[in-house]
């Protein structure tokens, strides 16, 4: 086996990883840990096609990612033969101060540690996840690959808020962005598969995931994003608001007895698709449009009305349009909702083909019309892919 990087994304109770060999992007292993820290978690691995589960309790981040090496050894790939060369880590927060990966040391951890206020469930995850990882394979280069890198030098009337400038530096609010990993990777793969030089692309990348985030990339720079200091603003998610007047906090807080904390949980968790429709995945919620549901089929109404919205914004900060691609769980397999959030944008040059567009799409592909201004595409984004290969580029 040539060489490869362990990227690790580390959640609040969970650990995602992959075995990557970064040259050709081959994933030789992957699996998962849930449910740390509770009664039974569960891990699987897979390799070479084969699944191997676990059900069992772990007690922490460290149990977790020892009973994973465990398994290397037992079902393979053998850590020993594996030629790990980096550990690739996913870090949410990375502020305004990285703009590419880091070669994680005390002073890298520190940073990430300062910036858990603005990131709390993700960052101190993250952290965690690094810690264990560096306890338990000590011998090779770990990296920081940061979800705000990518946007960390947004042009600065993109990441202003219009917000008391003392308060706002005193507080570190301004506009982050999120998934940049993916924005970055999709947006570079969008010019190989148009065959054209990044550098001349105008592009808005909408990234659909459970998450979502929209992004206006010029000449591989990002101009603008939809996700703020957290992950919160812009799109409608499965269960966050995305964009919504602060004033309605204020109402809530001062008219309905809602706590910070209540209002938190309504916003991040209770809104969204799920809010709006009762559940947030898409499947269903096409199910219960087709059902004749009203409540479902304005959820879906107002989900490609934001995304229209962006797209139309986006235009306008890029100055026109080359190209504009799906990404993530909705975007790659959803053609109801890529059909209908590019309906009446023919004018800025966009004309979908819906023999194209049809189905769930695996390989990168065009979805526009031949005679389409604007190229539309849909491109799988493989953010452990890039980890992997942001980690390599900085060792
Ligand atoms: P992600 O966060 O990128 O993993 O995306 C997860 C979301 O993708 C789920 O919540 C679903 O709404 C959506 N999704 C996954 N598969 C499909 C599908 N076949 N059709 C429509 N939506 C899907």
């Amino acid at each position: 086996m040539s060489s490869t990087v362990l990227v690790i994304n580390s959640g609040s109770s969970s650990i995602k990883y992959q075995l990557i060999e970064p040259e050709q992007g081959i994933v030789v292993a992957s699996g998962l840990v849930e449910r740390i820290g509770e009664h039974t978690g569960r891990l699987r691995h897979t390799f070479e096609g084969v699944d191997t589960t676990l059900s069992e309790p772990f007690a922490d981040h460290g149990v977790g990612l020892r009973r994973v090496l465990d398994l290397f050894t037992e079902v393979g790939p053998g850590l020993a033969d594996a030629g790990i060369v980096a550990v690739g880590h996913r870090v949410v927060q990375g502020g305004s101060r990285y703009s590419g990966p880091a070669l994680v040391d005390e002073n890298v951890l520190a940073d990430i540690e300062e910036l858990i206020p603005l990131a709390p469930l993700h960052n101190r995850a993250n952290l965690r996840g690094i810690e264990v990882a560096r306890e338990l394979l000590p011998d090779v280069p770990h990296v920081a690959v940061f979800d705000t890198a990518f946007f960390s030098d947004l042009p600065e009337a993109a990441a202003t808020y219009a917000l008391d400038r003392e308060v706002a530096e005193k507080y570190r609010v301004r506009r982050y962005g999120a998934h940049g990993t993916s924005h970055q990777y999709v947006s570079r793969t969008a010019a190989t598969i148009v065959g054209r030089p990044l550098e001349e692309l105008r592009q808005v990348v909408l990234h659909l995931g459970n998450g979502a985030s929209a992004s206006a990339v010029s000449g591989g720079r990002a101009l603008d994003t939809s996700m703020g200091m957290t992950p919160l603003e812009g799109l409608v998610m499965g269960t966050r608001t995305g964009d919504i007047d602060p004033a309605v906090i204020f109402h809530l807080a001062r008219n309905g007895g809602f706590t910070i904390d209540e209002i938190d949980d309504l916003f991040n968790r209770r809104s969204g698709v799920k809010g709006l429709a009762g559940q947030n995945d898409m499947r269903e919620l096409h199910e219960l449009v087709a059902a004749g549901d009203p409540a479902a089929r304005l959820a879906l109404d107002v989900y490609s009305h934001r995304l229209r919205k962006y797209v139309g914004a986006y235009a306008a900060v890029l100055g026109g349009l080359d190209v504009v691609t799906f990404t993530a769980g909705i975007g790659e397999n959803d053609d109801i909702v890529r059909a209908e959030s590019m309906r009446g944008l023919e004018f800025l040059g966009i004309e979908l083909d819906a023999e194209r567009n049809a189905g769930r799409i695996k390989e990168p592909r065009v979805i526009s019309t031949d005679s389409s201004r604007v190229t539309v595409l849909v491109v799988p984004t493989k953010e452990e892919q890039e980890i992997a290969r942001q980690a390599v580029s900085l060792l």
